[in-house]
């Protein structure tokens, strides 16, 4: 009886998970555009003489578009005037990778979930094997306890 019993609530909890894998499949149907990079903002020190970033006071900070590439980050400046654009575009980048990573998390948690309920199904050989050296030692037995 407590097997029945956990096995629904298992079978709940997939449910739920389906449900809400179901809400993040929807969101990611149809993304917005995005760009493949991260914002990030950086002080500049431009290296004149006499200039106040001489004396601590960097330049910036300034938004600049931050990659990882083969061989290392590549950073891209965005210019002021682009700065919300490429903000967008950014987020729903991260906004996809997150809900990707929260649908990976989703399904190990439903194939771990039906792993539990195919254990709670799985009868074992050994089991079997139990019961033919049984019935071989009490062929008589065996016949009475079948219906
Ligand atoms: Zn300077």
């Amino acid at each position: 009886m407590g097997d029945e019993l956990s096995l629904s609530d298992i079978r709940q909890q997939i449910v739920w998970l389906r449900e809400e894998r179901k809400r993040l499949e929807d969101s990611l149907f149809r993304p917005g555009k995005m760009m493949r990079a991260s914002l990030v903002f950086l002080a500049n020190y431009c290296g004149k003489k006499d200039c106040k970033c001489k004396r601590g006071e960097p330049h910036g900070p300034y938004p600049y578009l931050s990659e990882r590439r083969k061989g290392g980050t590549r950073m891209t400046y965005v210019k002021k005037r682009d700065l919300p654009e490429v903000e967008k575009l950014v987020e729903e980048y991260v906004r996809f990778q997150k809900s990707l990573a929260r649908l990976t998390k989703i399904n190990e948690k439903i194939r771990s979930l039906l792993e539990i309920i195919r254990d709670i199904n799985c009868q074992g050989v050994d089991e079997y094997r139990k019961k033919i050296i049984e019935d071989k030692k009490n062929p008589k037995i065996k016949k009475s306890k079948e219906k």
